[in-house]
């Protein structure tokens, strides 16, 4: 008798994220049934922070389309390896950002869902008008728990490089950028409802004067729900899809 060939470390891998992709799509589906929403109105970005180049080429194969990560070092590389293996994904870039690496984000990035300041939107319209063909697509990052130094434009108040509306404004006005909607992360231990009903009313205010923005960029592994039931259009899903990581990010 011979014993079955041992399956290769890359089928069952992909058995795994096939697996988790189906689990993680079930609850996005029962999430828009109970929201009385159309599953096609929300897109999944498979956040692959920490996992390989790999991990994103077999993620493409089971029909992953939106792919994010939170930091350019990494990002980088990873999409020029996820190109040469000849996988298409569209690249997200979620994480905090800084204005110098600006000029690299532009190079691969789809869409930017974290500017929250009018000088980085303005350091990513020079950079997009230099390195860019096709106008890059940002979703302004809006500040939920109050805590200036957490990331994210404020809500309240009129400070002229963080507001939301003077963020919105900057990126608007800009001919290389182009204003797709808002961006959120809910606030440490809290319940994640609050902050997303914000997150759907500054949504709402901002697409009186920008009726484009239709984005709302919302929900992670631990709250899609949530997220869904407050008009999330994307929800970004880490280590349901892809394992726990090993670091705090
Ligand atoms: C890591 C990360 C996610 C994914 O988080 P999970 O809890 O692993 O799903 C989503 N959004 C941002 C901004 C992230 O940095």
């Amino acid at each position: 008798m011979t014993e079955p060939p041992l399956p290769a470390p890359d089928d069952e891998r992909r058995a795994q994220l096939a697996a988790n992709l189906a689990r993680v799509r079930s609850r996005i589906d029962a999430a828009c049934a109970a929201a009385g929403r159309d599953p096609a109105g929300v897109t999944m970005v498979a956040v692959t922070k920490t996992y390989p180049a790999a991990d994103v080429t077999l993620l493409a194969g089971l029909g992953v389309r939106d792919v994010g990560e939170n930091r350019d070092q990494e990002a980088a590389p990873k999409a020029a390896e996820v190109a040469a293996a000849g996988a298409r994904v569209r690249w997200h870039f979620v994480g905090q950002l800084q204005r110098n690496k600006a000029r690299s984000v532009v190079r691969y990035a789809d869409l930017v869902h974290s500017v929250d300041s009018v000088r980085l939107a303005d350091a990513l319209a020079d950079a997009a008008a230099r390195h860019r063909e096709a106008p890059l697509e940002v979703l302004v990052q809006v500040n939920l728990d109050g805590a200036a130094d957490r990331g994210g434009a404020l809500v309240a108040g009129d400070d002229p490089d963080r507001s939301v509306d003077r963020v919105a404004a900057a990126v608007a006005g800009a001919d290389s950028l182009r204003l797709a909607g808002v961006m959120a992360v809910a606030p440490l231990g809290a319940e994640p409802e609050p902050g997303f009903a914000t997150l759907a009313e500054v949504a709402a205010r901002l697409r009186v004067e920008h009726p484009a923005a239709l984005a709302v960029s919302a929900g992670m592994s631990g709250d899609l729900e949530a997220a869904v039931a407050y008009g999330a259009t994307h929800v970004r899903i880490g280590s349901a899809l892809l394992g726990m990581r090993s670091t705090l990010r």
